[in-house]
């Protein structure tokens, strides 16, 4: 029977799949409780804001007057609203209409690609999240990637002379943590305006952003006129399980806006009112406090594993705009076997830098994601590696 051949062009399992059989193998021979600091889940409850109004909302569903059926499918206007007010409030200008609710960031990176239609010249700076990559190749796409490397904090410059329908940015990054400045983000703007690509902005991290750099892509001059921002409930509200995110989609980049609204037409019966509602209510002001004491806490938490690998004498990216800390195997160890390893003998569970694609080879990815006791647990652990014992297993 017929199939999708391009599955096989695929890595034969997702990365984070390959670090859950590992685990659950790890678990079947016993041993110390593992920590699991490989998937960049949550283990923080929801804010209390987000329950509450949620509670409400399952009361209107309850009550015939008050119920409601399939949302909008762009999203209900009292969020759209709340999202282009936020970018208001920050100097840059996004009509609700420009703004779509969806069910998370993970189907957007894919899902976007149908505006671009097939065969779509594609470029991804690596190392990143897989999704949007393999979504790209199993629609048949032709996909490029390019690394970015510890001299250039990750981001490579553009590539002139070369030309791509799209090109796929994620800042903050996942897994390296870097986060584009204002500089080197306007000149990947003017390689697409030049070139006449559009953007894809995964701005999944915002909320880690400080200081002075771009907490998104329209805070940049002219990327309105070339960049598709998408983001995501997941990390900012906890919202990994609810699923709600948000993609920007200005009327002023192309044909895009329009094209989003018919694609919804036929892909897409909208996002869960209960959700809408409990994300709604993080943009109050009670929501706002929460959402900063709980990113500075994973701060905290990936600042207190970076002391750890700092005794241990391991390269790490020293950012400060993501809940991960991006790391360098000791002894030019191969990232697969350093992860094993660390699994093996002191049960944490990080991820394997080489599931981020190109460049990720070398490093592996460690979550702050986590209680403090998991951090603190797995600082005391980590003190407990032997690297001279790494280095003769290589040698
Ligand atoms: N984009 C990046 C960079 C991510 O790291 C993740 C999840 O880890 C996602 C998107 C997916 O987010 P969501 O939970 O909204 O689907």
């Amino acid at each position: 029977m017929k199939y999708n051949e391009n599955f096989e062009k695929l890595p034969k399992s997702y990365v984070f799949s390959q670090m859950a059989q590992k685990i659950a193998d790890k678990k079947k021979r016993g041993g110390e409780r593992i920590i699991n600091l490989g998937i960049g889940d949550l283990k923080l409850p929801l804010f209390e804001c987000s329950v509450n109004q949620m509670k409400i909302a399952c009361e209107e569903m309850r009550i015939e007057k008050t119920f409601k059926g399939y949302p909008p499918a762009e999203g209900y206007e009292f969020l759209r609203q709340k999202i282009s007010n936020e970018y208001i409030d920050n100097f840059i200008s996004v009509a609700p209409d420009e703004v779509f609710i969806t069910d998370g960031a993970k189907g957007q990176l894919g899902n976007i690609l149908e505006l671009f239609g097939q065969k779509s010249r594609v470029l991804f700076l690596t190392p990143c999240y897989p999704a949007g990559a393999e979504a790209n190749i199993l629609y048949g796409n032709e996909v490029t990637f390019l690394s970015g490397s510890q001299e250039n904090g990750f981001f490579p410059s553009p590539p002139y002379g070369e030309k791509y329908d799209v090109i796929y940015i994620c800042s903050p990054n996942n897994p390296t943590g870097s986060c584009m400045t204002y500089e080197k983000l306007g000149e990947w703007v003017n390689y697409a305006l030049f070139s006449g690509s559009v953007i894809v902005y995964d701005n999944a991290y915002s909320v880690f952003v400080s200081g002075d750099f771009p907490k998104s892509v329209y805070s940049v001059k002219n990327a309105n006129k070339c960049a598709i921002e998408i983001n995501s409930f997941s990390k900012s509200f906890g919202f990994t399980g609810i699923r709600c995110g948000f993609t920007v989609i200005p009327k002023s980049v192309g044909e895009y806006n329009r094209l989003q609204k018919r694609w919804l037409g036929c892909r897409c019966n909208g996002v869960s009112y209960i959700s809408q509602r409990g994300a709604e209510a993080v943009f109050s002001r009670i929501g706002r406090e929460e959402v900063k004491r709980r990113v500075n806490f994973y701060k905290t938490n990936a600042e207190i594993l970076k002391i750890a690998l700092k005794n241990l004498k391991l390269w790490y990216n020293n950012t400060v705009h993501s809940p991960y800390v991006f790391a360098k195997t000791p002894h030019g160890v191969s990232s697969t076997e350093f992860c094993e390893y660390l699994l093996e003998k002191t049960s944490l569970a990080v991820t394997d830098g080489a599931g981020f694609l190109t460049g990720g080879e070398g490093y592996f990815r460690l979550s702050a994601f986590l209680p403090r006791e998991d951090i603190l647990e797995t600082a005391d652990r980590l003190e407990r590696i032997d690297l001279g014992e790494i280095a003769t297993q290589n040698r």
